[in-house]
This record gives structure tokens, C-alpha cells and sequence, in this order.
């Protein structure tokens, strides 16, 4: 089977201005030329609209942070799947372990916003990942395993779903685990979605958690990982291309 075209994705959290998303995406799109990756930049919601302007006609897609579960109506300060997909965007993060975290989402949450995303015509990126102390328990593949099976929409397939691995205690930390661990934990994640997802082993998987240009080709380059989620690093351009770059 071909090898899946590597995502790079850049989740800006609640980063950046308008001066500092009108240089960023400058400088991306002039140094994208050639990439055999594919870019995603995910803005906060202001920023939304802005960042669909300076994409247009650029090979850098847009995606959102967060979407609410329901489609319209009476929900002050939630922002509607369909809404992203109206300002330009084609992706969305779910279940981020810092809105697990600090908004207390649940799977069933996230799903409910991955099945959203995906009416309203978004491809999902759903996040999944251990903390440090179920790693140190030894139940991470447990964990994640649990994750995927509550937070992926039943209707999902290639086109509509991503997932990206992050272990929470790697996320701006500067640790990572090692290549082994990584490459495991990508494995299982490929054979619970062959088997419960249309299309499973088309379905890119990303590693997250401390991504970096001195990282990244070793990285990018373990069995079943497809790419990246990228959190720091994607506010600057040159690292972002460094990891972009180290997709073969
Ligand atoms: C993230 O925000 O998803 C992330 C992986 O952050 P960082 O790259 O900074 O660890």
C-alpha cells in the first residue's frame, strides 16, 4: 500500500495577532514550495477569518481549535462547526488534552464535536494521549485505546477523521518518548482503526508533543506516523518548514 501523504499541522493555541498571522503565513507559503507534506494552520477563532484570506490560493489549509456539538441556537460563546466551515476552514481539533483538561471534555464530548465537524463537512483531527501518571501505571495503550473507542464517530473515514497521538506530559514540555514507544502506541492506534473505521488504514495518524526541527526527521519517519501536530513550533515560520521538511 502507499505510504499516507504526511500532515503537518500547526495548533497556534491562543497565540498571535493579526500582524504576527499576515508574516506567518508569508513566510510558510514562500517557503512551502516543493513540501512533500501537506500544511495545516489552526488559528484561534478571531483569527479564523483573517488566516482564510492570507491562505487563499495557497497550499496551506485552515482549521479551528475547538467547534461546539450543536448546529445553532442558544450556546453564548460557542462557535459552530458549520460556522468554520462557512469562514474557510476544512479541519478542526478535538478533544485537545488542554480542553480535556481545562474544560473538562469527556470522549463522549469529543465525539459528539468530531461528529459536528463532520456534518458540517470538516475533517476531525481528534486528539487522544496519556497522562504521565497513567504512563507510569503502564496503562497507555489502555488509555488511549479507551479514547479512540468513545471519541471517533462511527461514521468517520479517510477523508472526514485524523488522529493525532499527543501524550499530555509531552506537550510543551520538551520530552518526548522514545521512538519505540511512539512507534507502538502509532501501531495500535492503525489496528483499532482498521478494524472499527471505514477505511482505517487510510486514516493519517500525527504524533504530538514537542515537535521540533532537531526532532522531527526521527520522528516523521516511525511506522504509522503520518505526520504531526505541532504546537510551539508553529509559531515560527523557519521551525514549522524544518518540520515540514523532514516529511519524506
Ligand atoms: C500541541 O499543542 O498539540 C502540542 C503538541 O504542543 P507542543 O508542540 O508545544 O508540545
Amino acid at each position: 500500500m502507499a505510504a499516507l501523504r504526511h500532515l503537518v499541522a500547526g495548533n497556534w493555541k491562543m497565540n498571535g495577532s493579526r500582524a504576527m498571522a499576515a508574516q506567518l503565513i508569508a513566510e510558510l507559503s514562500a517557503g512551502s514550495a516543493g513540501l512533500a507534506c501537506d500544511l495545516l494552520v489552526c488559528p484561534p477563532f478571531p483569527y479564523v477569518p483573517i488566516v482564510a484570506d492570507l491562505v487563499k490560493g495557497k497550499a496551506i489549509a485552515l482549521g479551528a481549535q475547538d467547534c461546539a456539538t450543536k448546529e445553532s441556537g442558544a450556546h453564548t460563546g460557542d462557535v459552530a462547526a458549520g460556522m468554520l466551515k462557512d469562514c474557510g476552514c476544512s479541519h478542526v481539533l478535538v478533544g485537545h488534552s488542554e480542553r480535556r483538561a481545562d474544560h473538562g471534555e469527556t470522549s463522549a464530548e469529543v465525539a459528539a464535536k468530531a461528529t459536528a465537524a463532520q456534518a458540517a463537512g470538516l475533517c476531525a483531527v481528534v486528539c487522544v494521549g496519556e497522562t504521565e501518571a497513567q504512563r507510569d501505571a503502564g496503562d497507555t495503550l489502555k488509555i488511549v485505546e479507551s479514547q479512540i473507542a468513545n471519541s471517533i464517530p462511527t461514521a468517520s473515514n479517510a477523508a472526514n477523521l485524523v488522529v493525532a497521538y499527543e501524550p499530555v506530559w509531552a506537550i510543551g514540555t520538551g520530552r518526548t518518548p522514545t521512538i519505540g514507544d511512539v512507534e507502538v502506541v502509532h501501531r495500535h492506534i492503525r489496528k483499532l482503526l482498521a478494524a472499527g473505521v471505514q477505511g482505517g488504514t487510510q486514516v493519517r495518524i500525527l504524533y504530538g508533543g514537542s515537535v521540533k526541527p532537531a526532532n522531527a526527521a526521527e520522528l516523521m519517519a516511525v511506522a504509522e506516523v503520518n505526520g504531526a501536530l505541532v504546537g510551539g513550533a508553529s509559531l515560527k515560520a523557519a521551525d514549522f518548514l524544518a518540520i515540514a521538511t523532514a516529511c519524506r
